[in-house]
């Protein structure tokens, strides 16, 4: 087969021509939500890409397994082991048990990803389902002589380690002397993690298993390592998550892995980079966050939240603004009423497609076989719809394809349904004064305002109506 694919890796820093290790068979292992608190619409760019990732690579004829975790456990405030449990944290603040916590938020998190038309991981793995191959990998690890027993805690060893750091390009010396005064007087190297804690660090953890080194519970890091080798194999093609991942949870995974298995693990790393507001990294522990919840109050659709995380590559700053919130949901509404349009006109898509209509087609899966540019892949597909020599059957059939990467829901838009957005509400409430009080000039600019929206107003004598224009 023909790889026609290529992805940034983070590994090499470089642009790679994809290869699967199996034959068409790949692996895909994704960080999924810590759920002690509701994932925001930050968490869900990167989610975002990864979907997207998966939908390219079976655009691309790959048979794709894709794997996401649920952290219900151990992830601690800071991402190496400062801090106390973020579970603790949820559980004093909401009155509830831990595992109470994780349900509801687990919940909560597949409603917005559900609305959000992801498609749901092949696997989706709970750590506290998990802790055996936990246990083990630590075993392994201490077998091979990687790690060490302090204070009733196991750690990992990062100076056995030759190339430890390598993902974020650490240097093992600088991190020793610029590290702030240790919380942890039993840590050999700052960098080193805990694999396994027992009750002597929390005694108010309330989710605690047996293990060969006492009463405990994992770090977070060796979740990811010991559930993705358990369903993807020791070696897999690609592991995804955000960019601040790279330094810590993502340089540990990788300690771990290739310490117990002794050999290359994950061929390509993938990151997203940050949702930012006002510039700043969103983010929970800050307070500075949005939920899909508060887009939809303002009058937003979640597809629309979806268009606008489409709207930038995936390895760009997405900066949140009501303004560019507004412009996606503006440009989604541009896009439904072209389908539905094609729909009036063509009795149904076309069943192969034309010389013509096959370029639209390459030129948009070079877009998203080009380390997923989604803006220039919507690009081809705007060009496609604009092409007035174009049939109306050849546009939708490849619409509907499109749609199969972009996920937008194009299949279900098949009638007119008005979505007055607040911009188009204020403009028809001052274009209600206007006429009221007689001022046609101002009523006329404001019919022009709408316009630019992509609708009509007419004038009835029941008041103003709106259709597409
Ligand atoms: P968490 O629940 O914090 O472990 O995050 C779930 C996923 O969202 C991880 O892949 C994070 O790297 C990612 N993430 C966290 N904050 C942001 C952000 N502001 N923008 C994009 N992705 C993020
Ligand atoms: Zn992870």
């Amino acid at each position: 087969m023909e790889h026609p694919v290529r992805l940034f890796n983070t590994l090499t820093r470089q642009l790679e021509q994809f290869i699967p290790r199996a034959g068409t068979r790949v692996g895909i292992y994704c960080c999924g939500p810590t759920v002690y608190d509701f994932q925001h619409i930050g968490n869900f760019k990167t989610f975002l890409f990864e979907d997207l990732l998966v939908r390219t690579l079976r655009h691309a004829g790959y048979e794709v397994t894709h794997v996401m975790n649920i952290t219900d456990v151990g992830h601690l405030v800071g991402d190496g082991d400062s801090g106390e449990d973020k579970m603790l944290v949820a559980m004093r603040r909401e009155g509830k048990t831990s595992w109470q916590i994780a349900d509801f938020y687990t919940t909560k998190f597949f409603e917005d990803w559900d609305k959000l038309k992801l498609n749901r991981p092949d696997v989706v793995c709970k750590a506290t389902d998990h802790i055996k191959q936990m246990i083990e990998l630590a075993q392994r690890l201490e077998a091979n002589g990687l790690t060490y027993f302090a204070g009733g805690n196991l750690y990992f060893d990062v100076n056995k380690l030759p190339d430890y750091g390598k993902l974020a390009r650490l240097d093992l010396e600088k991190l020793k002397s610029g590290a702030r005064v240790e919380i942890d007087a039993n840590k050999r190297h700052p960098a080193d993690f805990v694999l396994w804690f027992t009750k002597s660090k929390f005694e108010n953890q309330e989710m605690q298993w047996d293990s060969p080194w006492g009463r405990g519970y994992p770090g977070w890091h060796i979740e990811c390592s010991a559930m993705s080798m358990h369903y993807l194999g020791e070696q897999f093609d690609i592991h995804c998550g955000g960019i601040d991942h790279i330094p810590v949870h993502h340089t540990n995974e990788i300690a771990q892995s290739e310490g117990a298995i002794q050999k290359p693990w994950v061929h390509f790393w993938m990151h997203g980079e940050f949702m930012k507001i006002n510039d700043e990294k969103m983010s929970k522990s800050t307070g500075r966050f949005i939920v899909l919840d508060d887009l939809i109050k303002q009058g937003f659709e979640p597809m629309a939240y979806r268009f606008l995380a489409l709207s930038s590559h995936y390895r760009s700053h997405l900066n949140f603004t009501v303004e560019a919130m507004q412009n996606a949901q503006n440009s989604l509404n541009r896009l439904k009423s072209s389908v539905i349009s094609l729909r009036a006109e063509a009795a149904a898509p076309a069943s192969a497609l034309s010389a013509a209509a096959q370029k639209y087609a390459a030129d948009f899966s070079a877009a998203v076989f080009d380390d997923l540019n989604a803006p220039r892949a919507m690009a081809a597909v705007w060009s496609a719809i604009g092409d007035k020599e174009l049939p109306a059957e050849q546009k939708l059939a490849l619409v509907l394809d499109f749609d199969q990467v972009m996920g937008l829901g194009a299949a279900e838009w098949k009638t007119e349904e008005l979505q007055i957005s607040p911009e188009l509400q204020a403009i028809l409430d001052r274009r209600d004064v206007a006429r009221k009080s007689r001022d046609w000039a101002a009523s006329d600019v404001l019919r022009k305002e709408a316009l630019a929206l992509g609708f009509i107003i007419e004038d009835s004598a029941t008041g103003q109506k709106i259709k597409k224009s």
